[in-house]
């Protein structure tokens, strides 16, 4: 079959109808069926629009003018929100963001999964979306002798300076103004990834929401750390509930935020903070969810669709620091943890004791892995809690899962899109989900986090694995 020529060239000026969004936000129109792209337009409105790329499938475009605007559309709150790729969605008003998130869902299932009966409940939202986040990591970068330290503008690493910032906690914001200014005020030579020299790559900054306890960690290219004895002083002054300052050696060329290598330079080298009753220890290299508030909203969701009596044996795997594991404990009775970052089980043993928890263990190690051997074993738990990063779960792991016959298996996802694709495989095995719950854990992000059970399919029956 011919290939159609696209309908549109770069360069050509059109008037367009966006009547879709993208998953990260764009706009999407039609021209003659033909996909355009607009970021920053949104469904509902009118825009005349220059086209920037073609490619064979789809085109991108940026808007010269508005003829009509949306009535969700309101002024974004931050002054750098067009420049920085931080937050996608802050000129939808939020109730119009929930209502998108719910529809992404939707759509994930229908067409990834081919699935029409799974219903998706509302969006639950926040109440007051902002200074959420309890955690920041600030990019610096030398420009003509001089420090600049903020945002990677959206697709690239060109930094926009760092003025402060709606999602994050204030105290985040006032630690990050405060490392700034004391690395200017030191000549502490900023990274300069062009050339792969120079020595501060990020700083990366936890508030504990519930404690107030706050962490630094400094990443430096290479062990060496001029004025650190007055760098320490000067954060110890400036920075109100300071609690850890960790300097992480990142000698490598790459994109991740973290080198491998912590040295605790002052405090404890951790912090704490609380979800619900459980108090949790995080340390630099573990992952927390970023907006505490609404991780007791998730947490709960998860625990309500466990439906635990006491005696339960529970599975929580891609455990992190133990965070569900262990918030789930306390109507369990038997918590089984498996998380691939060795800091991050550390940490989940050490909450255990910090809770006072002796029915819950911990292993370090690939879930695929794990969850297999723990089958052959015959361990059988009531309930499976999987919370895979958005890549999603490895299909070993599901088969594991199916195989150990839980009652329920809890399915927490932050992409949508792998979660629709791995119910479509447990369906197949005969567990399926008939609702999903979207909890809103990144207000003005395109992202959104899910949580759904999977019950056995009356009637069928359990592929034996052989
Ligand atoms: N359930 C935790 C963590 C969820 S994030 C919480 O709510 O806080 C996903 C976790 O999976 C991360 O801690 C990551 O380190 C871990 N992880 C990623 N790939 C993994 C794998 N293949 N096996 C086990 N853990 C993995």
């Amino acid at each position: 079959m011919k290939q159609r020529q696209p309908p549109v060239d770069p360069g050509d000026r059109i008037t367009i109808d966006i009547d879709n969004q993208s998953h990260t936000g764009d706009g999407v129109g039609k021209v003659n069926g033909f996909t355009v792209f607009v970021p920053s337009a949104l469904p509902g409105e009118r825009v005349r629009v220059q086209v920037q790329k073609v490619k064979k499938t789809y085109a991108h475009a940026r808007v010269e003018e508005w003829e009509e605007t949306s009535p969700d559309r309101v002024d974004p709150f931050c002054p750098i929100f067009e420049q920085c790729g931080g937050c996608q969605l802050q000129h939808l008003a939020y109730p119009a963001q929930l209502r998108m998130k719910e529809r992404q869902v939707a759509d994930s299932f229908s067409r990834i999964a081919g699935m029409e009966g799974v219903k998706v409940l509302p969006v639950m939202g926040m109440e007051q979306p902002w200074h959420y986040r309890n955690k920041a990591q600030v990019p610096f970068s030398g420009r003509r002798g001089e420090t600049v330290a903020g945002f990677y503008a959206a697709g690239t690493h060109e930094i926009v300076p760092y003025e402060s910032c709606f999602i994050q906690q204030e105290t985040n914001d006032q630690t990050i103004q405060a490392v700034i200014d004391i690395v200017r005020e030191l000549d502490i030579p900023p990274y300069e990834e062009r050339l792969h020299r120079g020595l501060l790559r990020h700083v990366m900054v936890r508030t504990g929401k519930r404690t107030k306890e706050v962490m630094v960690v400094l990443v430096t290219n290479g062990p060496r750390l001029p004025r650190k004895r007055e760098l320490l002083t000067r954060l110890e002054k400036r920075v109100p509930g300071l609690a850890s300052v960790v300097q992480n050696i990142h000698p490598r060329r790459s994109n991740t935020v973290l080198g491998k290598e912590n040295r605790v330079l002052w405090g404890k080298g951790w912090i704490e903070d609380a979800i619900g009753p459980v108090r949790f220890r995080i340390s630099p290299h573990s992952f927390f969810q970023v907006n505490p508030d609404q991780t007791v909203v998730l947490y709960e969701e998860v625990r309500r669709r466990a439906a635990l009596t006491g005696g339960e044996t529970v599975v929580d795997a891609y455990c992190g620091i133990g965070t569900i594991g262990l918030y789930l404990a306390r109507d369990a009775g038997r918590v089984l943890g498996v998380e691939s970052v060795e800091q991050a089980v550390e940490d989940a043993r050490l909450n255990a004791e910090l809770n006072g928890i002796i029915h819950a263990s911990f292993e370090v190690g690939a879930a695929e892995e794990i969850m297999p051997r723990w089958a052959d074993e015959g361990i059988r738990p009531d309930v499976i809690v999987v919370d895979p990063p958005r890549k999603g779960c490895a299909p070993e792991l599901l088969e594991a899962a199916v195989r150990m016959e839980p009652e329920r298996l809890i399915y927490v996802s932050c992409n949508p899109a792998t979660l629709a694709r791995d119910a479509a495989i447990l369906a197949d095995q005969g567990y399926v989900t008939n609702e999903v719950q979207p909890v809103d854990l990144f207000p003005h992000t395109h992202h959104v986090e899910c949580v759904a059970a999977f019950t056995r399919e009356e009637g069928s029956s359990i592929p034996d694995g052989s």
